[in-house]
């Protein structure tokens, strides 16, 4: 009989156990956890989750998207996380090595560019082959420079958040709706500011703007090529001096983040000033502790093309 009782209270206390653990365990998972790559998608995944998540960046600030290579930990991060979220192929490569290892059916991948249509990747790609890039670059993956593309990406984002979490619907929509808002606004911002720039060009040392320049009928002109590992050669940076002094260049446009020195020499030769403009692949923890987000720096590097 004591047994009995002892048994049943033991089991009592199990069960007890049970739902304890239970329920602590739904009360973690309240938030969804979200992993994004770097910057542009941990921005639309922050805000149209806004307190419903916890996002967070696999990149820290000062690394670059095209060459990062994965850690352990990574891995980790990444199957614990409830929604993975990357910005596209031809950008994140190391991406393909974490999508061996990750559970479909219990992190859900999203690739923020999907179904969109990309703008064809640089043509200068066809006469490298000297240089060591393994990578194809058919599409141009910095799209979120275009409000109107980050608007499309923005969309993509919204619908895996909805089917991840339908009972938070309308708040996902709500929060989407204000970004869209404020992307259609800056989107009139650049229209209106570039429309009357007289000199069409734009010299940049990373190929990053492509999407601005198609977007305000501009015409990006680069030192290097899409990827950051691309460097250029002694003939193309000779051929970049004689293009700044025939076309009497004098800005060119370096992200602050970037080694700057091959766009140094470039600049040297037409005296050429180097000015920031921001690729939007690293903000600072500092920036991001300060609310400096990416409308900030869309509208830092208005100021510079505009000038
Ligand atoms: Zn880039």
């Amino acid at each position: 009989m004591k047994n009995k009782v002892a048994r049943s209270l033991l089991s009592v206390f199990l069960v007890l156990g049970i739902l304890f653990t239970t329920t602590s365990r739904i009360k973690a998972q309240d938030k969804l956890e979200v992993k994004t790559t770097f910057y542009p998608v941990y921005f639309l995944a922050q805000q149209i989750a806004g307190d419903l998540a916890n996002v967070s960046m696999l990149l820290d600030a000062n690394q670059d998207p095209h060459n990062y290579e994965i850690s352990a930990s990574d891995v980790a991060d990444v199957q614990k996380a409830d929604l993975f979220i990357y910005q596209d192929d031809e950008m994140e490569f190391f991406v393909q090595d974490l999508l061996g290892v990750v559970n479909p059916e219990t992190t859900y991948v999203l690739e923020a560019t999907a179904d969109l249509s990309l703008l064809a990747g640089a043509a200068e790609d066809e006469d490298d082959h000297d240089h060591d890039h393994d990578h194809s670059h058919a599409y141009d993956p910095h799209t979120w420079l275009d409000p109107s593309f980050y608007a499309q990406q923005a969309e993509n984002v919204l619908n895996a958040f909805v089917s991840l979490d339908e009972a938070n619907a309308e708040v996902y929509q709500q929060n989407y709706q204000a970004l869209i808002d404020e992307l259609n606004a800056l989107n009139e911002e650049y229209k209106a500011a570039l429309e009357n720039r007289s000199d069409r060009r734009f010299v940049v040392q990373h190929a990053a703007f492509g999407y601005i320049a198609h977007a305000y009928d501009l015409e990006q002109v680069s030192i290097a090529g899409l990827s950051t590992s691309q460097e250029p050669s002694a003939k193309e940076i000779a051929t970049m001096q004689d293009f700044v002094i025939k076309n009497n260049v004098e800005i060119i446009y370096v992200d602050p983040s970037s080694n700057s020195a091959i766009a140094e020499t470039v600049a040297q030769a037409n005296n050429a000033e180097l000015r920031p403009l921001r690729t939007l692949e690293s903000v600072s923890s500092d920036e991001l502790a300060q609310g400096v987000d990416y409308f900030d720096v869309m509208r830092d590097n208005l100021i510079e093309l505009s000038r």
